[in-house]
């Protein structure tokens, strides 16, 4: 959600006529987009806002905008007081401030004026900075902002508030703007994208709205996140199984695998309740891949209710699992009524038992692939391999000196491990 707001924020400044600076000491605006879903991310985004203040010394002109879930979307004079050289603040997805701030400077030279700036983003009317033009092979578009879930754990909701679905209408002409640009994969974004258009009457519903979608000219590859257990219809399974520009991928956190914890953390589904969902997807798109988000020593949890997590990763056998430790976050439910009682070690030694895991896991599921035939979104190129991802988001690196950039080839695996393959084209081997 933050690359996408932070395009957003690079639309904004090229159509005023600024282009990307290679190092933070040539920039004249330095934007920081900031995450607290962990207090790891809140460390390192303080950490970064201590650095700019050298560049500031160095350069009194220097516009520092600090944005995103730091700031949130109520009050900052906490931080100002804290940062006197931030010079502005955005709450997550908005680069208005950004833009009204430069705007009031009158000795620049714009190219365009605030209102038709903000216009440009009301409508959808994304601009890919130059450096990323015909370049670009995936990017994402937020579909709903915010949420209105509030699990116990998690700060989002009260960063980003509450849950809106973004007009079908925009949606579209972003990901047709962003197509002409050269762009040939698109995610769309939701904290539970699933709810998409519940808070509009006449609406389509995330279904409806990703067949409208994949009937973009151009658009080679739609994908979706993240999806909550209970908002998951058979009209979106029946949707992701019949339409090839829909991959068939899904992120469906359980986030504990123990009854009690999940009622702890309102999740508001049962280990048995999203077994069955697992089942139903496989049995849906019979391609599928499925990635899961764990949090390992929520308050409270034991032992054996971490066990309860493992084994359900044992049984389902999915092909991602993100995994965290608990992080106490201000002002969440969980903060104010529970005890973060798990020590660190024990949070590390329940992480490190479920990476081993998902890695013994995910390498005999890859180890299949081996010698098969898999369709590739070639997107870069990193110390002389091109690397892409399958249909199922398995990364995939391939040598060759053709130029893969944005196309989609047919691979053959020659090689897998738990987080990468390599694989071969076929014009190389036949002709
Ligand atoms: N709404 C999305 C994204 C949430 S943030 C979703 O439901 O997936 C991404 C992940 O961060 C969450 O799924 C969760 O696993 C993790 N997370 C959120 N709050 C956390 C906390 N306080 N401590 C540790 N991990 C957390």
């Amino acid at each position: 959600m933050n690359a996408a707001d932070s395009q957003r924020v690079a639309s904004s400044l090229e159509r005023m006529g600024f282009r990307s600076a290679e190092k933070p000491g040539q920039a004249d605006v330095i934007v920081l987009n900031t995450c607290v879903v962990r207090q790891s991310a809140e460390d390192r985004a303080h950490g970064y806002l201590t650095s700019l203040l050298l560049h500031k010394r160095n350069n009194p002109d220097l516009v520092i905008n600090l944005m995103g879930c730091m700031v949130g979307v109520k009050g900052t004079d906490h931080l100002a007081k804290r940062y006197p050289h931030v010079d502005v603040f955005s709450p997550p997805s908005d680069p208005g401030p950004l833009i009204a701030h430069l705007s009031q400077d009158e000795s620049r030279q714009l190219d365009q004026s605030e209102v038709e700036v903000r216009n440009a983003l009301l409508d959808g009317d994304l601009v890919l900075p130059a450096e990323q033009q015909q370049s670009l092979v995936s990017a994402y578009v937020p579909i709903v902002l915010g949420c209105s879930h509030a699990c116990t754990y998690c700060i989002i909701p009260y960063r980003r508030g509450v849950e809106i679905s973004r007009p079908v209408g925009v949606i579209v002409q972003e990901v047709r703007r962003l197509v002409e640009q050269g762009v040939k994969e698109i995610t769309l974004l939701g904290q539970i994208v699933d709810r998409y258009g519940k808070d509009i009457s006449d609406g389509p519903n995330l279904a409806q709205l990703l067949k409208i979608v994949s009937d973009v000219e151009g658009l080679k590859r739609l994908r979706f996140l993240t999806s909550h257990p209970n908002w998951m219809t058979d009209e979106l399974l029946a949707v992701v199984a019949e339409n090839p520009v829909i991959m068939p991928h899904i992120e469906v956190p359980v986030q504990a695998g123990n009854d009690e914890v999940l009622a702890n953390m309102k999740r508001e589904y049962t280990n048995a309740d999203y077994r069955a969902l697992i089942a139903r997807i496989r049995e849906m798109i019979p391609n599928v891949s499925i990635g899961t988000d764990i949090i390992v020593g929520f308050p409270g949890e034991t032992q054996a209710q971490f066990m309860d997590t493992y084994n359900l990763l044992e049984d389902l056998r999915l092909d991602v699992a993100h995994l965290a430790r608990y992080s106490t976050r201000p002002g969440t439910v969980a903060d104010r009524r529970m005890e973060d009682d798990v020590p660190d070690e024990e949070k590390w030694r329940r992480y490190r038992l479920l990476e081993d895991q998902q890695a013994r896991i995910v390498g005999e599921i890859n180890a299949k692939l081996l010698g098969e035939t898999v369709s590739v979104l070639f997107e870069d190129q990193v110390k002389g391999r091109w690397r892409g991802r399958t249909e199922n988001t398995k990364l995939v690196f391939v040598e060759s000196e053709l130029n893969l950039r944005g196309k989609v080839e047919d691979v053959q695996i020659t090689w897998t491990g738990p987080w990468s393959m390599q694989g071969r084209t076929f014009d190389l081997v036949d002709y």
